[in-house]
């Protein structure tokens, strides 16, 4: 069975644990062990995705870079109720880029998610501001709920079938 390493990373409070969290034990915010593992069949055939949560790491970029040399694909959350945290989406995009191109020149794998999709009133980005960002970049683009498990699964699918054909 294959062995694929993503790490989930963002603003903080954006719900990165929240979603890690609700994908492997399919609950909503309950302790865990920040060394996620799950197996699960995509298109039906298995494999075993280790998830780095990358809790509170934005003041130390140092962490930051070490997490991404050591990560294959990422998943790249902000809230749609912050528009901030948007904007920290491309500070970490341009970061794995920098950091990861030069290792071979291959795409690589991300998905952009934007969290909390179940706070309508709340919201400060558009769908189609997301969908512009991630498509500028051939990124697949997701609106997220950890509190309604709404499109969780999908984004572990999608980074699944990118880290495939890396
Ligand atoms: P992290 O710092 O990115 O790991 O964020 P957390 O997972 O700790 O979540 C931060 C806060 O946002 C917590 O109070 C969560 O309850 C809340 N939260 C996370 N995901 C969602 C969501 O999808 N919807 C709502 N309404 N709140 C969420
Ligand atoms: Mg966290």
């Amino acid at each position: 069975m294959r062995v694929f390493q993503c790490a989930v990373m963002g603003s903080g409070g954006v719900g990165k644990s929240a979603i890690t969290v609700r994908f492997i034990n399919g609950s909503y915010l309950e302790w865990y062990d920040p060394t996620n593992r799950k197996q699960f069949s995509v298109d039906g055939q298995p494999c075993l995705l280790e998830i780095l949560d990358t809790a509170g790491i934005d003041q130390y970029l140092t962490l930051n870079d070490m997490f991404i040399r050591e990560s294959e694909g990422f998943v790249l959350v902000f809230s749609l109720c912050q528009r901030d945290t948007f904007e920290e989406v491309i500070r970490t995009y341009e970061a794995i880029q920098r950091i990861k191109l030069p290792e071979g020149g291959r795409t690589v794998p991300i998905v952009i998610v934007g969290n909390k999709a179940d706070l309508l009133d709340e919201r400060e980005v558009d769908s189609t501001e997301g969908e512009k960002l991630a498509s500028g970049w051939n990124c697949s683009y997701y609106e997220t709920s950890a509190r309604t498990a709404t499109n969780i699964i999908p984004v572990f699918e999608d980074i699944v079938r990118q880290l495939r054909k890396n």
